[in-house]
């Protein structure tokens, strides 16, 4: 038997909730978490032909890039698509999560998705986002720390890229005087102790505080953990918009629109003048990305690819990029199969279905 949670954990374990956009609403948008799953079916939008796809595969959960439920809903008549489709929903138990601008945020997450599609390698978060980090200070009994230490590792604390378990320790002495009510775990109550300590710096995900300090309480062996925790200014190069890679070899202009038509199967570009160097360095960002243009052109990009360019955004190129459109579905429309990819591999007891109907309510007439 597997429950809604465990679907959500895992997911959020690939792209945390805090790391949404303040506008956005991404997470568990209808039903509850302890239903049992009999089916998840993946798909870009939600719509009520997404939620007739789900009945007819009996698919009680529906995971979604874009939340169905973006605004306020303050009343459910059905006289829009978003209220029927929630309707729908509601009335068939089946239960609608988004795992939206948090999945444009991370590694391995939309941008990775495009990138990887368009076979670039060495890929980086193009504008990593800053003041999601901590850093810990604590101070512990020499023999203590390392037992600690794992404790916090495995409570989310101490990565910094490809590099986990990283710490700085120093060692010193450490003095407290407990009082007649204190439990004294070294020395003994109304006498000054003196201990040799380390001083003990790890860095943590904002978000994972609360998980980070518990651990740190549990495995002290301390009464009372002394500490600091303090907000960071420092980017998180893991954890940001749009994405940057390289092609493996440089590209003309036409050859590149060619590989990009084909490997998003895009219809139609939208494309400013090419620059006239070869394309090696390609930025990317799923949907509306025009906010990024100066990121792609200052990290050396030669083309940006996005979408829901305006026409006055595509002057702001000025020969320097190559700025491509390729419509804003057919940018996500292969989140549904990151999505079914990942969720695969972690379970798989009941039947996990990628949506076969297109969501795209755009139409290219030609
Ligand atoms: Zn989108």
């Amino acid at each position: 038997m597997t429950f809604i949670k465990e679907i959500l954990t895992e997911l959020e374990k690939l792209a945390p909730l805090p790391y949404q956009e303040d506008y956005d609403n991404a997470g568990l948008l209808v039903g509850a978490p302890d239903t049992e799953v009999t089916g998840i079916l993946f798909t870009l939008d939600i719509t009520e032909d997404i939620v007739d796809e789900a009945i007819r595969r009996q698919c009680n959960l529906i995971v979604a890039h874009h939340p169905i439920i973006f605004k306020g809903l303050k009343k459910l008549n059905g006289k829009n698509y978003v209220e029927r489709t929630v309707i729908k929903a509601i009335k068939n138990d089946i239960a609608l999560y988004a795992t939206h601008t948090n999945l444009d945020h991370v590694k391995g997450g939309v941008n990775w998705q495009i990138a990887k599609r368009l076979g670039l390698q060495n890929i980086k978060v193009l504008a990593p986002k800053r003041q999601i980090l901590s850093k810990l200070a604590f101070f512990c009994p020499v023999e203590n720390t390392q037992e600690v230490l794992q404790a916090l590792f495995e409570a989310g604390a101490g990565q910094i890229g490809e590099y986990s378990n990283c710490s700085f320790r120093n060692e010193g002495q450490g003095t407290f005087l407990p009082s007649e009510n204190a439990n004294p775990v070294i020395g003994d109550r109304g006498e000054l102790e003196t201990v040799k300590e380390h001083r003990v710096e790890v860095m943590l995900p904002s978000h994972l505080q609360g998980q980070v300090l518990s651990a740190l309480k549990r495995s002290h062996p301390y009464e009372e953990v002394a500490y600091y925790i303090s907000a960071l200014e420092n980017e998180n190069q893991e954890v940001g918009a749009g994405a940057i890679g390289e092609l493996p070899e440089g590209m003309g202009s036409t050859d590149f629109l060619n590989h990009l038509k084909n490997s998003m199967r895009a219809s139609v570009i939208k494309h400013t003048e090419p620059t006239g160097e070869a394309i090696r360095r390609v930025a990317v960002c799923g949907g509306a990305g025009s906010f990024l243009l100066r990121n792609a052109i200052s990290a050396g990009a030669d083309a940006f690819i996005t979408a829901d360019y305006k026409y006055h955004e595509f002057f702001d190129a000025e020969k320097r990029i190559m700025i491509c459109d390729i419509g804003h579905y057919e940018s996500e429309v292969f989140t549904k199969n990151l999505l079914h990819d990942y969720i695969s591999g972690k379970f798989s007891n009941f039947a996990l279905c990628l949506s076969e109907i297109s969501t795209n309510p755009v139409r290219y007439f030609s």
